[in-house]
């Protein structure tokens, strides 16, 4: 997808701190971090918003929650507790349309979240 902020960091056109890089899905810091840990898991596929997931893209979205626990644990938030969250839409704040789940850990967590 032209002019995507993730499809043009997936393709290395923008640089980025990659932490991870499968098959369909990557995974890098955020820039602005939110937490001691704040990374992003995103499909390599184009889908703007979560409302675009279809049934063929199951197998992906798992994925994405398998990724999510090993980069976790590598970071040993599982002892610690850690968040995954995905926005959907500027009214719940997504800012970038290419769908993305944060891994928010190192600190307490706060619920429900503003
Ligand atoms: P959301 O607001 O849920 O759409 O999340 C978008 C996230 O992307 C925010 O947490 C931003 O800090 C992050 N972000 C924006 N630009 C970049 C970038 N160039 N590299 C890494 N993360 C970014
Ligand atoms: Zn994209």
């Amino acid at each position: 997808m032209e002019n995507c902020l993730f499809c043009k960091i997936n393709q290395g056109e923008i640089p980025a701190e990659k932490v991870y890089d499968g098959e369909n899905v990557f995974a890098i810091k955020d820039i602005n971090p939110q937490a001691p840990v704040h990374l992003l898991i995103i499909p390599k596929k184009h889908l703007s918003t979560l409302l675009e997931i279809e049934a063929a893209d199951c197998e992906t979205i798992g994925s994405i929650f398998s990724v999510a626990n090993d980069l976790a644990k590598e970071r040993k938030l599982d002892e610690s507790g850690f968040r995954v969250v995905a926005n959907c839409g500027a009214g719940a704040g997504q800012s970038v349309f290419h769908i993305h789940y944060h891994l928010l850990g190192g600190r307490a967590m706060q619920w429900p979240p503003g």
